[in-house]
């Protein structure tokens, strides 16, 4: 089987892709993009839309539970769109540095909460 590793760089030269559409209606199975290769065969790997890594899926041996598992344990927040607000307010000049401070720490309060 292909190491995660040339998955990855597969990836990114176009030898393999991630297949949008989620693989059944679970709500957990929207975390992740089966991926396929140049072949169009669906590869044992699934990627995280969050964090991007790689996990092992073989649908008859290695079940789901890793997979919702992560989904609960990823540390990638589900809805970026706020980070990217924050992101923009951070890098925005005309903002007040003691609303950045507040929104720095908003931050971290909620990286805190989700370990
Ligand atoms: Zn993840």
């Amino acid at each position: 089987m292909d190491s995660k590793e040339n998955i990855l760089k597969g990836l990114q030269s176009g030898e393999y892709t991630v297949l949008d559409k989620p693989q059944s209606n679970a709500t957990w199975w929207k975390n992740f993009n089966r991926i396929k290769n140049k072949d169009d065969k669906m590869i044992g790997y699934v990627q995280c839309v969050r964090c991007k890594n790689l996990f092992a899926y073989e649908p008859k041996n290695t079940g789901s539970s890793t997979l919702k598992n992560h989904v609960s344990s990823c540390k990638i927040a589900p809805n970026s769109s706020i980070n990217t607000t924050e992101d923009m307010l951070l890098k925005n000049n005309n903002v007040p540095t003691d609303v950045k401070k507040n929104s720095l720490l908003m931050r971290v309060l909620r990286c805190a909460r989700m370990i």
